[in-house]
């Protein structure tokens, strides 16, 4: 014992000591940033949205459509949108029919695949037959989402992006302004936003090389 207590006096003092302080664990320097945050959350939603197989998201950062309908479309794979039946699943007391239709529950996979005036859509790009054939084995709306866009060309990913904000948008201005856009009109929008989105970003190329 006393050996022990010798041993825990004569143990050598560090010449320089700091203040304790709270660390970062997940960055090198432990200091905190709101990219490594970003980062975690990114990593805990992907843990927990339950799909079929490996998403491959990277297909999403590389769209080439402008931030915010990246933005868009990251919360709509991990069906976060504010659908109807989400909010009911939140608690909050509404309606759970299509905002469009009218006739069945408005969950992701009904807005972006199953409604009428959705389907419409898909035919005026010419993506209709894909989607039916993908609705057909469809278990899970973000294999599924991705499963479509992993099948078109660069050009019909844009498209087929810009009217899924062009139609949720549309969503939207019809509970808040009480406007009704159709098919043709939602679809117009998307070309309209895909071809600026492009020529923005040929120009930001053009600009830094
Ligand atoms: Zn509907």
């Amino acid at each position: 014992m006393e050996s022990c207590n010798g041993k825990f006096y004569h143990a050598p003092l560090y010449a320089r000591s700091r203040e304790d302080s709270r660390i970062w664990k997940v960055t090198t320097d432990g200091s905190y940033t709101v990219k490594s945050a970003y980062r975690i959350c990114i990593d805990l939603l992907h843990a927990s949205v339950p799909t079929q197989g490996s998403v491959p998201w990277q297909l999403l950062w590389n769209l080439k459509v402008p931030h915010r309908v990246q933005s868009f479309l990251w919360r709509l794979a991990h069906q976060c949108l504010p659908t109807r039946t989400n909010l009911i699943n939140r608690g909050i007391p509404c309606d759970d029919t299509c905002v469009s239709c009218n006739l069945l529950a408005e969950t992701h996979m009904h807005t972006c695949f199953v409604c009428s005036k959705t389907a419409t859509c898909w035919n005026r790009i010419g993506i209709d037959n894909i989607v039916c054939e993908l609705l057909h084995e469809a278990n899970d709306f973000t294999v599924m989402l991705f499963d479509l866009l992993g099948r078109l060309s660069t050009q019909q990913q844009t498209l087929t992006t810009m009217t899924l904000w062009s139609l949720w948008k549309s969503r939207n201005t019809k509970i808040w302004e009480s406007t009704n856009s159709s098919p043709t009109f939602i679809v117009n929008r998307a070309k309209m936003l895909s071809m600026n989105g492009l020529v923005c970003k040929e120009s930001k190329l053009r600009n830094t090389t």
